[in-house]
């Protein structure tokens, strides 16, 4: 990777990190939170997902911890918002694998999701990365959407 595209994507990861998206947590009716520690790195995010006839009405995030947890829960929350659960899954499964450095599927609109492909050089960082996408993973269990 060339380092033009490396601070390219250290300025969006700052970015989210600075100016997190959707956040708060909300127990308002009809939201459902869930909360996750990475003890390794002291991360601790909590998302509020509204699910409604089966598409992502609106999601929350709020933590503290690294850059790379918070960042990543600013962007989860960016481009989950007015998914349907099919199509969330789909991002979410394709974010595993780009987080991974496994091959992932290029069509689909993965926004800023894209600079976590750099993570993969960083595994100990991994599970910062896919935190808040797993409290959203588990929110749909509690809410035995899956
Ligand atoms: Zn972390």
């Amino acid at each position: 990777m060339s380092s033009n595209l490396e601070n390219l994507y250290r300025q969006v990861i700052m970015d989210h990190h600075k100016n997190p998206r959707n956040k708060g947590v909300s127990n308002e009716n009809g939201y459902h939170s869930v909360h996750m520690r990475n003890p390794s790195c002291g991360d601790d995010i909590t998302i509020s997902v509204k699910i409604v006839d089966g598409v992502i009405e609106d999601i929350m995030q709020e933590g503290i911890g690294c850059a790379i947890s918070l960042s990543s829960a600013s962007v989860m929350s960016e481009i989950l918002q007015g998914k349907t659960l099919a199509e969330a899954k789909a991002l979410t499964d394709n974010f595993y694998e780009l987080v991974k450095g496994d091959d992932f599927d290029e069509d689909l609109e993965m926004d800023d999701a894209v600079v976590f492909a750099g993570v993969a050089q960083f595994p100990a960082r991994i599970r910062c990365a896919t935190l808040a996408w797993k409290a959203y993973e588990n929110a749909l269990e509690e809410l035995e959407l899956t």
